[in-house]
């Protein structure tokens, strides 16, 4: 973790004590350690095996109450009482709380959201598989989950389950090894909706992908419901056997973006009030400022605020997220010069840099240089007459025509904003 990570969340732990089993780790508040629990515990897990070669379970505690790692299993007052933890109470292994309602919509996640509730009305018929990609903590889980919540909605008989693809091949890995995977995969060709998250981890484990590509091909075939989230684009699972990605794109693809800055305040005032923090106005549009990377950072950021403020006894206000957050520069908006922009698009699409400014028009260089237009405008800061003097001198409303498209299709076609987020990646304005 970087060092900004550990002075906030690892600085703060204090030791209380260690018997055979459990750690005890003092905490500041509830909601710092639901954080660890949810963020870290895995890693604290691990450094422990690491420096005392075994296991102990974490107990986090703080003034007034305490919690046991694994679970959330509260116990008050009273620590003697040791509960055991239990996992997934439910048999789906859905998230409780990551449904429709809690899910915030943006013109982010709008078409995603909209596809996912699609999906979760007629299971098996519509969309299938959806694949559901995006960068980190942009919320595939939560709107995977949703869709589990929903189809269980509307149907309580409904066998819905949700796995990752991380414990997909340990439940594989176990099975095989207990003689059991015959049982095992007619488990999960019982289902009628399984959501399996993270599919990205699949890359590398060939005989996990050898036998999920038959529970997939068993489950297509008889109509039922397959979601898969990713953190990449089918085609680009490096690692994953071409008929598996292949597959994959074979439904709906759809995919989360960064949301703006209106979604992150409403993520957070959501949040917020679900914690019962009081959350001003303007501290939110502060937070919502200075943290954009992904949500999970944006519901940290509040998490850490909200500690904060009960550690100091300040009242969580603007001097206080102002003094916390001062650390963190407002991103800067990039500019780069037009020549880069268009060296880059040439070279991205394989053409001669004069291509771009000539009167040839092959519908690949019309739609490169439509593309070169688009990123001008928008990571060049140059105005639309600008950008058609450069390229050959066209006229700006030509160039206002092509901003347009360009900016009509990254709205509607997932396949196109990927190949847009590729070259922009690349050239560097993102
Ligand atoms: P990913 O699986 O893409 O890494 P998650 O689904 O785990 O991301 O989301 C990270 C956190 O952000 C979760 O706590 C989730 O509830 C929250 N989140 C993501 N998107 C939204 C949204 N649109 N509205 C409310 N909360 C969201
Ligand atoms: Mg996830």
């Amino acid at each position: 973790m970087d060092q900004e990570e550990f002075e906030s969340w690892i600085r703060p732990l204090i030791p209380v004590s260690l018997s055979s089993e459990t750690l005890e780790i003092s905490v500041p508040n509830r909601l710092f350690a639901s954080w660890l629990e949810e963020n870290y515990l895995d890693l604290l897990a691990n450094a422990w095996v690491e420096a005392n070669g075994r296991e102990t379970s974490f107990t986090f505690t703080w003034d007034g109450g305490g919690m046991q790692g694994e679970l959330f299993q509260e116990y008050s007052s009273d620590h003697d009482k040791r509960v055991t933890p239990k996992r997934n109470v439910n048999p789906s292994g859905l998230i409780d709380r990551y449904d429709f309602e809690n899910f915030v919509i943006g013109p982010s996640n709008q078409f995603a959201r909209a596809a996912a509730m699609a999906v979760s009305q007629q299971p098996g018929s519509l969309y299938n598989p959806f694949f559901l990609y995006g960068g980190v903590g942009l919320g595939k889980t939560h709107l995977a989950n949703a869709i589990g919540h929903a189809v269980l909605q509307n149907n309580p008989e409904a066998r819905v389950l949700f796995l990752s693809a991380d414990s997909f091949t340990n439940q594989l890995i176990e099975a095989i090894a207990r003689n059991k995977s015959v049982a095992f995969k007619n488990r999960l060709r019982r289902v009628d909706v399984i959501i399996i998250d993270d599919v990205q981890f699949l890359a590398g484990r060939d005989r996990t992908q050898e036998e999920f590509f038959h529970v997939f091909n068993a489950l297509y075939e008889s109509g039922r419901q397959i979601v898969l989230t990713c953190d990449k684009f089918p085609n680009e699972l490096e690692g994953v056997a071409e008929r598996l990605c292949n597959r994959f794109g074979w439904g709906l693809v759809a995919d989360l973006q960064s949301p703006d800055t209106e979604t992150r305040i409403a993520i957070l005032e959501r949040k917020a009030k679900a914690e019962g923090v009081e959350l001003p106005v303007d501290v939110a549009s502060l937070i919502a400022s200075k943290v954009d990377s992904n949500i999970r950072n944006l519901e940290g950021a509040l998490t850490r605020i909200s500690a904060f403020a009960s550690l100091s006894g300040r009242p969580l206000d603007r001097e206080l997220a102002a003094e916390l957050f001062a650390g963190l520069a407002q991103d800067e908006p990039k500019v780069l010069s037009l020549d880069d922009l268009e060296r880059g698009v040439a070279t991205h699409f394989g053409l001669r840099t004069g291509d771009l400014r000539a009167r040839r028009r092959t519908k690949k260089i019309a739609e490169a240089r439509q593309i070169a237009m688009y990123l001008m405008r928008r990571y060049g800061n140059a105005s639309y007459p600008t950008i058609g003097a450069h390229l050959g001198g066209r006229d700006h409303s030509t160039v206002i025509h092509a901003c347009q498209c360009i900016e009509r299709r990254r709205r509607e076609d997932a396949k196109f904003r990927h190949i847009l987020d590729t070259v922009s990646k690349r050239i560097g304005c993102v």
